[in-house]
C-alpha cells in the first residue's frame, strides 16, 4: 500500500490530524519515546482507496534540540513515504523549524502536501493563504478539531499518492522480470529452451503491455513472468575479441533489470571465480537470487560430495538463497524452480509493517543490547522498513552501531520473518 508520512513540528496538531484521517477520535498516544511507542502506522481509506498514515511523530527520544529531532522526522519520512503530508499551525505561522522541514522535503522530491491546521474560522484562512509562501504549492486549510477542509486535503493527497488500490482489491503489476545468468557453457540457453518448451510460451497480445523483443513471456507453474535478454542467450554472440567483457556487459545490464536473478551453474564442473563473481553481482544489486546446478545429469557420487564442500567453503555468504540440481537435458527438477522462483519473489517484496518491526526491535534490545563502548551503549531507537524489492530496513539509532551487530539485527532478521531467496540490506542512522 501507499505510504504517507506525517510530518512537522510538536504541538502542530499531527496526531489530530492523523486521528481525523484514519477516522478515530481517541488520541494517539503521543510523548513515548523509542521502540515502546505502540504503533505509528495506520491504515486509512478515503473515498475507497487504502493507504497507510505514518505518524512520525512522539518516537523521537527526547535527549536532543528541536530542530534535530524534526530533521530525522523528516528524514524518517523520505526514507519510508511515498508522500509527506506536512503540517503547520496557521495561527503560528511558519518558524524557523518549519522552513529548515520545507529544505529537506524540497530536496528529496517526494510529492508533499501541504496543511495549514487550526483552521477554525474564517479570519484564519487568510493565515493559511500566506503558507503560498513556502513554496510547496497550494496550503489546504485544515482544522483537525473540527474536520473542517479535511476532505479537499485527502482529496489532494490520493492525487499525488502512487496506486491507491481499491478496498478490497490486490495491487496490480505486470509479469515480473527474471533474467537467467551464468558463465558461458553452463547451459542457460537450454534451460530456456526447456522451460519454453515444457511450459507455454506467451505470446503477448494483451492490451498496454509492451515485449522489449529481446524479452520473452514464459509462464512458469501457472505463473507468467518476463525472462530478460533472452535475446542474448539465444543469439550467443562469439565475438572473437572482447567477447568477455561483453558478455559480462549484458550479464549485468540484465541483472540490473530483472527483479530475480537464476545463476546457473555448471555442477559438473569445480566452481570458478567466474561463478562466484556473477554472484556477487547479483546480490550487490540487491535482486532476489536462485541457483540453478544444472548438467546434474553428469555428475557422479564424488563430484556431488565435493560440490557440498564447495558450498559450505565459497558459496556460504549466499547461503541465504535457495538453489536446485536440474538437468536442463533431461528436464530433471526443472519443475521445481517455479515454486523456487515465487518463493524467492514473495521474500524481496516483503514488506513488514512498522508495528511488527518495532516489537521485534524491542525484543531484541530487550535481550540482546548492544555492547558498551567507552562508557556509552549505542541503542537501537525505532526501525522502519524504508523499501522493498529487496527488503530494506532503516534503523535509527543513538551512537554508531558496530558492523558485527547489525548483522547479528540482520540474522534475527532473517530467522524472525525468513526472506529465503532475497538479500536484506539494513542501514543506519546514527545520532551521537
Ligand atoms: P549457455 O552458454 O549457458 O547458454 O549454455 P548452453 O545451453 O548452450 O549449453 C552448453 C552445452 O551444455 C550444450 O552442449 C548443452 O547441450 C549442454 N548442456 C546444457 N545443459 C545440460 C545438462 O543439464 N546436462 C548435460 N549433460 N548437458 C547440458
Amino acid at each position: 500500500l501507499p505510504v504517507v508520512a506525517v510530518v512537522g513540528r510538536p504541538n502542530v496538531g499531527k496526531s489530530t490530524l492523523v486521528n481525523r484521517i484514519i477516522g478515530r477520535r481517541e488520541a494517539v498516544v503521543q510523548d513515548v519515546p523509542g521502540v515502546t511507542r505502540d504503533r505509528v502506522s495506520y491504515d486509512a481509506v478515503w473515498n475507497g482507496r487504502q493507504f497507510v498514515v505514518v505518524d512520525t511523530g512522539g518516537w523521537a527520544s527526547d535527549a536532543k534540540g528541536l530542530a534535530a529531532q524534526i530533521a530525522e522526522q523528516a528524514e524518517l519520512a523520505i526514507a519510508s513515504a511515498d508522500a509527506v503530508l506536512f503540517v503547520v499551525d496557521a495561527t503560528v505561522g511558519t518558524l524557523d523549524e518549519d522552513e529548515a522541514v520545507v529544505e529537506v522535503l524540497r530536496r528529496s522530491r517526494k510529492p508533499v502536501v501541504l496543511a495549514a491546521n487550526k483552521v477554525d474560522d474564517q479570519r484564519t484562512e487568510m493565515e493559511a493563504a500566506s503558507m503560498w509562501n513556502l513554496g510547496l504549492g497550494e496550503p489546504y486549510a485544515v482544522s483537525a478539531l473540527h474536520g473542517r477542509g479535511s476532505g479537499d486535503l485527502l482529496d489532494a493527497l490520493l492525487a499525488v499518492l502512487p496506486q491507491a488500490p481499491r478496498e478490497g482489491e490486490p495491487v496490480e503489476r505486470g509479469p515480473r522480470r527474471v533474467a537467467i545468468v551464468g558463465k558461458p557453457n553452463v547451459g542457460k540457453s537450454s534451460l530456456l529452451n526447456k522451460l519454453a518448451r515444457q511450459q507455454r510460451v506467451v505470446v503477448d497480445n494483451a492490451a498496454g503491455t509492451t515485449v522489449d523483443p529481446v524479452d520473452e513471456l514464459v509462464e512458469v507453474d501457472g505463473e507468467v513472468y518476463r525472462f530478460i535478454d533472452t535475446a542474448g542467450i539465444r543469439r550467443r554472440v562469439k565475438e572473437a575479441s572482447g567477447h568477455e567483457y561483453y558478455a559480462s556487459l549484458r550479464t549485468h545490464g540484465a541483472i540490473e533489470r530483472a527483479e530475480l536473478c537464476i545463476v546457473v551453474v555448471d555442477a559438473s564442473e569445480p566452481l570458478t571465480e567466474q561463478d562466484l563473481r556473477i554472484l556477487s553481482s547479483v546480490e550487490e544489486a540487491g535482486r532476489a537470487l536462485l541457483i540453478a546446478f544444472n548438467k546434474w545429469d553428469l555428475t557422479d557420487e564424488e563430484r556431488r560430495r565435493y560440490l557440498e564442500r564447495e558450498m559450505e567453503r565459497d558459496l556460504v555468504q549466499f547461503g541465504w538463497a535457495g538453489h536446485v540440481n536440474i538437468s536442463a537435458t533431461t528436464g530433471r527438477h526443472v519443475d521445481r524452480l517455479g515454486p523456487a522462483i515465487r518463493e524467492a519473489l514473495d521474500s524481496w517484496e516483503t514488506r513488514i509493517s512498522t508495528g511488527k518491526l518495532n516489537a521485534f526491535l524491542g525484543r531484541i534490545v530487550a535481550s540482546h543490547p548492544h555492547p558498551v563502548r567507552g562508557g556509552k551503549q549505542p541503542r537501537i531507537l525505532f526501525g522502519t522498513q524504508a523499501q522493498a524489492g529487496p527488503p530494506t530496513f532503516v534503523l535509527f539509532t543513538s551512537g554508531q552501531v558496530e558492523d558485527g551487530y547489525l548483522r547479528f539485527v540482520e540474522r534475527r532478521l532473517r530467522e524472525e520473518f525468513g526472506f529465503k531467496g532475497t538479500p536484506v540490506h539494513v542501514q543506519v542512522r546514527a545520532r551521537e
